[in-house]
């Protein structure tokens, strides 16, 4: 099986930061390096994610996000060492952060973005998008 469909599995074919089904959207998804090429990640299994386009595309290279809460520098959510629901909770359509690491990536991922939000809101009343 190819490292795409490997990733696409491992994830349920949902973006592993906003958790977005792949089959409601119209752009295929990305095959995003938790650990950037540009930080010397690896095209790996073990370093890939399945992403939506907006999620890569925000999340692009970096590794970190500056905190506004409390001005640290903090990394990302890294879906290969992370459970989705220790850093990030469900509050209707909006994803919520739990943790530093939550609040650093909702904001880099700009996960909270009213049209995301509205697509995401739109999946739940039609329940095509799993929350947990
Ligand atoms: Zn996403």
């Amino acid at each position: 099986m190819d490292l795409r469909r490997r990733v696409a599995e491992r994830a349920g074919h949902c973006c592993e930061y906003c958790r977005i089904p792949q089959a409601w959207t119209s752009v295929p998804f990305q095959l995003d390096h938790v650990i950037a090429e540009k930080h010397e990640g690896e095209t790996s299994f073990a370093n890939l994610a399945y992403a939506c386009l907006h999620c890569n595309s925000f999340k692009a290279p970096n590794i970190a996000g500056h905190d506004a809460d409390t001005g640290e520098i903090v990394r990302l959510f890294n879906p290969r060492h992370d459970n989705w629901s220790d850093h990030f909770e469900w509050n209707g359509a909006l994803v919520m952060a739990r943790t530093a690491i939550g609040r650093v990536t909702v904001a880099v991922l700009r996960i909270n973005l009213p049209y995301r939000v509205a697509v995401r809101a739109s999946l739940i009343e039609e329940g095509l998008l799993r929350r947990f």
